[in-house]
């Protein structure tokens, strides 16, 4: 199907909200998942001793908490309740039909943990994107600009640890993508 609108990447449906109300029931479900995503996956390489990803992670799970705070008193300022409506998941790297991303305890790599922040970072960054391009409400646009700019940087901060990871070949765990041992 095509449709005429800019639909920001990757061939989405253009977002079209009415409101920033709608803006921010969606982003606060999208905001609190990653602070409790990110707080696990740092329970997860706590327990494997990667202690300099686990601190990432809770960096990032106490950056995405500020955003919550502050789609919270956005709410508040309007007096808009959180609809239970959203549920916002992170997908797992085979998509949303596959294992329940709910148990992150079957990364065993940091390269897999990062490859699944990078993964919801960027599909974060795609609708915020999205909704930028597509809405007409300025007060909702523009909130949507800057938290679209704020996932960018995630994305390319998570970006820049895998490459450190592939780089220094730390990796031992976790392979899938076998290098070519060449006499
Ligand atoms: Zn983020």
């Amino acid at each position: 199907m095509n449709t005429s609108k800019n639909t920001g990447q990757r061939g989405e449906e253009p977002i079209v909200l009415k409101d920033i109300s709608e803006l921010l029931d969606h982003a606060l479900a999208l905001e609190i998942e990653a602070v409790q995503r990110y707080a696990e996956l740092a329970d997860v390489m706590t327990a494997h001793n990667n202690r300099e990803v686990a601190q990432l992670f809770r960096k990032f799970s106490g950056i995405e908490q500020l955003h919550v705070d502050q789609i919270r008193q956005m709410m508040n300022e309007r007096n808009l309740e959180a609809s239970s409506k959203i549920k916002y998941q992170w997908i797992s790297p085979e998509g949303p039909e596959s294992a329940d991303p709910g148990d992150l305890h079957y990364l065993m790599s940091p390269h897999q943990a990062l490859t699944l922040a990078l993964i919801n970072e960027q599909r974060a960054q795609d609708y915020y994107t999205n909704v930028a391009a597509n809405t007409e409400d300025d007060e909702a646009r523009r909130l949507a600009r800057e938290l679209s700019e704020e996932e960018k940087e995630h994305v390319a901060l998570v970006q820049a640890w895998l490459d450190k990871l592939t780089k220094a070949g730390t990796d031992w765990d976790y392979d899938d993508d076998p290098p070519i041992v060449q006499d």
